[in-house]
């Protein structure tokens, strides 16, 4: 089944995206988009960054798990900091750990974090992207990864089930044909502006407002 959604002849999506010569994109790419296409685009392609402790707190969380050398317990090999790609897919970036069980063979990616988990499926979109590198590089079905958060230093088991495939596909698709377009999508403005570091940059309620004002004039100026 994780085969079908990846092959271009079933997947429209991914049909679309080979015949145009679209952009690879970076696996930190797709979970910005799914949190706010405005963030993907301002960071990905206008390369806004703007550092603020929960920032500050993901890249030296980011920065402790890569430096750690790789182990073996139990059976298991902890690979730190492995870079993958999907070629294919239009995919490519680092996965903070792969673990590999040299019993079975199976491997299993794993992404640190640094809040808690969320109502939606960002990490998990990401996490997902990670699986489908390592699927196409290795040949093997990887059944399933696992996200570790800082905040409530949980670790949590996500199962690449066909939804997850299809929506990881379907935000793979959005964001290089937004990255390709080279355009930046006007804000909306709500909640999750609360915790995004841009929202200074961004200025969402501003140029909502100016909007609203620009669409109002429209209606009713000369
Ligand atoms: S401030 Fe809000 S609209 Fe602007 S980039 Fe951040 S999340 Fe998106």
């Amino acid at each position: 089944m994780a085969g079908d959604l990846q092959n271009s002849a079933a997947n429209p999506l991914l049909a679309g995206a080979g015949e145009r010569d679209l952009p690879t994109v970076s696996l930190s790419a797709l979970q910005h988009y799914a949190f706010c296409p405005r963030q993907c685009a301002l960071i990905h392609n206008e390369q806004a960054w703007v550092e603020n402790y929960l920032t500050a707190q993901g890249r030296s969380l980011h920065e402790l798990v890569d430096s750690g050398e790789p182990e073996t317990r139990k059976g298991v090999r902890f690979e730190r900091s492995v870079h993958v790609s999907a070629q294919r897919l239009g995919i490519s970036g680092i996965v903070d750990m792969v673990e590999h069980d040299l019993v079975s063979g199976s491997l299993k990616p794993v992404e640190y974090k640094r809040g808690k988990p969320k109502p939606e499926p960002f990490d998990e979109i990401q996490l997902c992207a990670q699986a489908l590198c390592l699927e196409e590089m290795t040949g093997q079905t990887i059944a399933e990864g696992a996200l570790w958060y800082m905040q409530t230093r949980h670790r949590v088991l996500v199962v690449f089930s066909d939804g997850l495939r299809a929506q990881t596909l379907a935000v793979i698709a959005q964001v290089r044909e937004l990255l390709a377009s080279g355009q930046t999508p006007p804000p909306v403005y709500g909640k999750r502006c609360k915790a995004c570091s841009l929202v200074e940059i961004c200025q969402p309620k501003l140029l909502e407002k100016d909007r609203s004002a620009r669409y109002v004039e429209g209606l009713f100026g000369e």
